[in-house]
Order: C-alpha cells, then structure tokens, then sequence
C-alpha cells in the first residue's frame, strides 16, 4: 500500500508538477549564491499569521551566530534564506515516550504541523527530529535547491533539536546555541565532544583515537588555547578508547565557545566551500584598444579582520604584495607573451593544520601578449590548488598530492636553506609522487611550487 501511494505521489508530481512554492526572503546577503555558503531556515510549526514571528526568531539566531568565532570572521562568506511554509496548527508534538527522563517531564501535546517534527525522538527527551526528511527534500529542492545547509526552526519554547543532514532547533531557552551545535554536525562534519555513543564514536576532526601527541591530528596546537588529548567517558564514567582536544567545546557543552581544533576545521570547510576570489578583472578574452596603465583587480572575500595574503608575481618576478589592484606600465611589459598571476590564501592565526599554507590556494593568472604595436589580448584563468606534503617530518619518504581545477601539472623543486635545488619533481593533476629524501642532511628544506612557472606556494618540508 505505501508503495502504490508513493507511485501515486509520483504520478501526481510529474503530470501536474504541483510543487509548492513557497515565499523565500533573504534574511543576509553576502553575494551571488553561487560564490557563497547559503544557509536556508525553513519555518515549522509557525502558522501563516506567525511568519513575523518566525522571521524575528531566525534573524535572532543568525544574529547569534555571527557574533561567535569563526562565524564572526567569516560572516561575508555566507548568505541566509528563510522559506516561509505553513502549519495549520503552532508547535510541535511532545508524546511524553522518551526513556531519559521520568515522564512526563513536561505537557504532551501533539501538533498538526507540516513537518511532523516531534520531541521524544529515539526516545530522547530533548531530541527534536522528524522522520519525514522526504518532505524537507522536497521543499527545498522546489524553493531553495542551490542551499547548502538547512535549519529547521520549530516554533516551540521547550528545549530542543539534533543533527544530522538537516539540523532542527526549537525557539526555546539555548535553541540557538544548540543550532550552532548542531551545524557544528551537519555542515561541519564535528562530533560531539561529550560521548555520543558507541555506534557515532568514529575518527573526525576532534575525535580520534590516536594519543600520541606527536601524531595525533590536532599535533600543532597541543598546548594552546587549553588544546590536549582528554577520554571520553560515557554517561556511566566508564572510560572509552576516543579522544577529545578539549574540555569545554561548544561540541561539548552550550554557552562556549568553539574550541581551536573545531574553530579551524569549521575555517577549513569553508574554504573547501568558497573561494576567497570573489571576482577578479578583466575577466574577458579581448580587451579593446587597451591602453596604459591597464588595471588588474581581485575583489576578495575578506575575513574580519582580513587575514588573506596576496602575492602578485610578473614574468617569474615578485611584483606586489597583498594588494588588490596593480596597474602595469608599458615598460613592465616584455615582447611576446607576459604572464602576471595573483596567488591568495588565508594566513589566519586560527589555522595551524598540517599544509594549511598550500591546501587552499587560489591563483588568478593574466597571458598578456605584447609587441611593440601595443596589446594583442589578454586572457584570465583562475584556479584553486591544493598541495599536501606529507608526512613532515620524515626521515624517508615524502608523498607531495597534487589537485587543482585546471588540470595543470605542478613543478616542485627541493631547496636548502642556501637556495640549491637538490630535486625537483613533476606532479599531474590529482597524482600522489613519492620522493625519497633519505640521503639528504637532517634539517629544513624548502618545497617551491610552481604551476605555470609561477611560484604558487613554498612549503617548509623537515628532514628528521
Ligand atoms: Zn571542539
């Protein structure tokens, strides 16, 4: 019977495509949705006279939001929407079957909403949830599908919310510290920092099971910001064999902060997500009748305060550094084809993760053919890189990764300290190359990369 039903469903949807759209508002703006995280908050258990309310209750929570590390300094990177979808009764069900708790710890009330959400979840007291995912898909792929994370706001005061591929918060007392945690969880990929249970025990950016401090994930922030290695325990005190960064994370426990560990991999999911380049020009392959001095620009994505470096470089030569414009003059210029290339990344002191100088570094490269009769064209590629060099130290073997969105191959030269080059290397897009640094002195060497002859990033690489 549910299956001749779904049929139906279907049968209805594609001969009468009766989608439901709904009213869409932008709530913060940013940029074009497609060079943004887009947050979308979708209304339940609000009805059509409480859409006021509900834009009141999601701007609060974003405002909230954007006030708390790293959210605060990455605020232009994101976009928010909220989708307006009504229910015919306010609320949510509350059935009074959780097993945590001695029941009933608070009303049982039921709800006619559109989502059918219900505390009691799992059988968990707080845990706010609806089985009925299919239908959030269906709202936002009818209203909203370039979204990135979904929040479902739940029009009730009682505590409550979870995580998972939509998260869902009520307006109660915390909600919106538990949506914050919450999409700590969905959009983030963190994991609870008090024990989550043997079956969501798993490695991630702050659980592992790793202990020693030299290998552990965190490695490099040992030591800050109260950053260690700390057990689990369960709700028993029974010990378990994972391992926290720290003991008061927002991961943990509401009303803190984010601690380093979270913070930088909430920073490095956003750079998975969004390139700092927002635009860049020119842009177009011929430029008409161009004359001296031509203006090239980045617009970027600053965070607050910025942190991005920019470095300029001309036919292989340094040019300008962390500035947004250059002008090139006609004696800058070389017969023939020149080649300038801005190459940005983001040197915040929030990132210490192994090769966070190279794996997000995003390059705008300029071909500007010149001859003595004046400018031919000029033409623009942008590419975002990412280089790991791991491991470092090594005493052996070193593996350089390579990938990038222009399937360009990177040059990799070995340096001392003095400057000789003692290797060097060809790696293809998306190619793991081993190098064998064995016969090398014990010390500090430089990796230089190169894409396009241009220098994209140098890498301290430690021979043990
Ligand atoms: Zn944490």
């Amino acid at each position: 019977m549910k299956n001749l039903l779904l049929l139906f469903v279907l049968f209805l949807n594609i001969n009468y495509s009766n989608a439901q759209i709904f009213d869409v508002e932008s709530i913060k703006f940013s940029g074009d949705n497609d060079k943004r995280i887009n947050l979308v908050i979708i209304s339940e258990g609000y009805q059509t006279t409480e859409f006021t309310k509900f834009k009141t209750d999601a701007t609060n929570f974003l405002d909230d939001l954007f006030m708390q590390s790293p959210f605060a300094e990455y605020t232009d990177y994101f976009n928010a929407y909220i989708i307006k979808v009504p229910s015919n009764e306010s609320g949510s069900d509350h059935p009074g079957t959780a097993t945590d708790v001695t029941e009933p710890a608070s009303p049982i009330t039921t709800a006619d909403t559109y989502f059918n959400t219900s505390y009691d979840s799992f059988n968990i007291h707080r845990l706010l949830y609806t089985f009925n995912t299919s239908t959030i898909n269906t709202v936002l792929a009818n209203n909203f599908p370039e979204y990135d994370q979904a929040i479902v706001l739940v029009n009730s005061d009682e505590y409550g919310g979870s995580g998972g591929v939509h998260a869902f918060t009520s307006t109660g007392a915390s909600a919106n510290e538990i949506a914050i945690h919450e999409l700590g969880h969905s959009l983030f990929d963190l994991k609870d920092e008090y024990y989550p249970g043997d079956a969501l025990a798993a490695e991630a950016i702050n659980m592992t099971q790793e202990t020693n401090t030299s290998l552990v994930k965190w490695k490099n922030w040992i030591g800050i910001n109260g950053i260690g290695i700390y057990q689990y325990l369960d709700g028993f005190g029974t010990p378990k064999p994972w391992y926290r960064p720290h003991e008061t994370c927002k991961m943990r426990y509401l009303g803190f902060d984010f601690c380093a560990v979270c913070t930088e991999g909430i920073i490095e999911k956003i750079h998975d997500l969004v390139s700092p380049i927002d635009s860049y020009a020119p842009v177009s392959n011929t430029v008409e009748n161009p004359s001296f001095p031509i203006d090239f620009s980045l617009s970027l994505i600053k965070p607050i305060p910025n942190t991005l470096e920019t470095v300029w470089t001309l036919n292989a030569s340094n040019f300008a550094n962390n500035i947004d414009d250059v002008s090139l003059i006609e004696t800058d210029l070389v017969e023939g084809t020149n080649t300038l290339t801005a190459v940005t990344n983001d040197a915040s002191t929030l990132l210490k993760v192994d090769n966070h100088e190279t794996i997000h570094v995003y390059t705008v490269t300029w071909t500007i053919n010149y001859s003595s009769l004046g400018i031919e064209d000029i033409n623009s590629l942008v590419n975002n890189l990412s280089i790991t060099v791991y491991p470092n130290p090594t005493n052996d073997i070193v593996n350089f990764k390579f990938e990038n969105s222009n399937n360009l191959d990177l040059k990799i030269d070995v340096v001392s300290i003095d400057g000789k080059t003692l290797k060097s290397l060809l790696v293809s897009n998306y190619e793991t190359q081993q190098v064998d640094i064995s016969n090398l002195s014990t010390g500090i060497y430089i990796a230089n990369c190169y894409a396009n002859n241009v220098l994209v990033a140098s890498k301290r690489l430690v021979k043990q």
